[in-house]
């Protein structure tokens, strides 16, 4: 049996120094992630209390649901509420109200906090409260905050599910719970996986409806399958959850790291895990090959945006052959990602937090191959002749565990693959853009 988690070099980049800026930065509000989060919970609705702003925000992002009852929706704060001409808490009161009498579907109601609804300090906290015990306990009210006011996009994610962990009931039961919110089919692999492997019984955290709401307790073990679940890790913890540290499901060597030590927390033994995993290894193993050849050896850029960096530089550098120069990450949280800092070879600049002028300049400097960054910044990137992944492709596509490792490191070799055609043949570039 081959256990690459332990076989890898146990420094790397854990103790390289932290170029930490606090300057402005360029990326989404956390408002981003109700286009995955309502997709995920089934029979929950996202109401925004925020402004126009927020209200074209989402409906760009997720496009207009012409057939179907969307399950997102802003409540507008017009000028007298803003100027607190008007009881913003009564409307709210009416919105659910009618919300609710028109979707019996809908079971629970986050009510997301935006910028405008942070600064005239409109008390979300107590609304959630008095409609749960309006509408509860059929229906479940909470709030969170989406607000541009924090730092980065994938934090919305993480205020929704951390949220979710009080309403969570207590168990005394030995069991995994998986956190973070996955595409329905990566999901279904990962469980099957585990399934497999005989570890049970298994929770997975945001559960896909209301009724299946998974418990928490002092024999809970968690998992997160995203490096930007900070505070939701924290909230498990003082429930009584146990944390296992391990690097993210990227790609084959993550997978398997993460997998094992799940294994190893339940008693898995090596032959077991080797049977289950070998092929979905082996099929891993070869999709990347197929595009190793063209990442190998290349520099990568990272620009601080999902709070995914520091994984995907470990899968980049250590199953794909690239070389990183700067990984930026809006904030660098040891106690997740320190098994994949661990794998990453000593050598790239690790930054924290951004001033984006002074990192153009480290870029333009560096002349990376491929830059990953937010959308603000990838086209005066590519204006520049540098060229650009977007990384918020990485949260809206499908690129955990095994199956799905040929597709994430297709995602870096395609842009590549493009600018390869653009200096050898504009013409058929812009035809494969336009089939992409
Ligand atoms: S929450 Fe703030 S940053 Fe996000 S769309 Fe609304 S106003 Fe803009």
């Amino acid at each position: 049996m081959t256990v690459l988690a332990h076989s890898a070099p146990k420094k790397g980049c854990s103790d390289a120094p932290v170029l930490k800026e606090r300057g402005q930065h360029e990326v989404f509000c956390g408002l981003t992630g109700i286009i995955w989060l309502h997709r995920k919970m089934q029979d929950a609705f996202f109401l925004v209390v925020g402004s126009r702003t927020c209200a074209h925000l989402l409906q760009s992002a997720a496009g207009v649901m012409i057939f179907a009852e969307p399950r997102f929706g802003t409540a507008i704060l017009e000028e007298q509420d803003l100027a607190g001409l008007a009881d913003a808490h009564e409307e709210l009161d009416r919105e659910v109200a009618k919300l609710l009498s028109r979707r019996p579907d809908i079971r629970q109601v986050f009510l997301v906090g935006s910028c405008p609804s942070e600064v005239i300090k409109l008390d979300l906290a107590r609304a959630a409260e008095r409609l749960s015990e309006v509408h509860g306990p059929r229906v479940r009210v909470i709030n969170y905050s989406g607000s541009g006011i924090e730092t980065t996009f994938t934090q919305g994610e993480d205020a929704c599910l951390a949220a979710l962990v009080p309403q969570m009931p207590e168990t005394e039961a030995r069991e995994l719970l998986i956190v973070g919110a996955l595409p329905d089919v990566v999901e279904d692999q990962a469980l099957s996986l585990l399934e497999r492997l005989g570890v049970a019984p298994v929770r997975v955290l945001p559960a896909r409806s209301a009724d299946e709401m998974p418990g928490v307790g002092p024999n809970t073990v968690f998992a997160l399958t995203q490096p930007f679940l900070g505070d939701t890790a924290a909230a498990l913890a003082r429930r009584g959850a146990h944390h296992l540290r391990a690097s993210f499901p990227f790609g084959d060597m993550g997978t398997t790291a993460w997998l094992q030590a799940i294994a190893d927390e339940f008693g898995v033994g090596a032959d077991r895990f080797e049977s289950v995993t070998a092929a979905p290894r082996a099929r891993a193993r070869a999709a990347i090959a197929r595009q190793r050849e063209r990442l190998a050896g290349k520099r990568v850029f990272f620009f601080p945006d999902s709070q995914l960096e520091i994984p995907l530089a470990r899968f980049l550098t250590e199953e794909c052959g690239m070389e990183a120069v700067e990984i930026g990450t809006p904030f660098l949280h040891r106690g997740l990602v320190g098994p994949d800092l661990e794998r990453i070879a000593a050598g790239p600049r690790i930054s924290e937090g951004q001033d984006v002028d002074l990192q153009l300049d480290r870029a333009r400097m560096d002349r990376p191959d491929l830059s990953v960054c937010g959308l603000g910044l990838a086209n005066p990137l590519e204006a520049e002749g540098l060229t650009t992944k977007w990384a918020i492709e990485l949260v809206f596509t499908p690129v955990h565990f095994y199956e799905q490792a040929g597709d994430l490191a297709e995602l870096f070799a395609r842009p590549l693959r493009r600018r390869d055609l653009l200096e050898t043949h504009p013409s058929r570039a812009l035809r494969v853009e336009a089939a992409e």
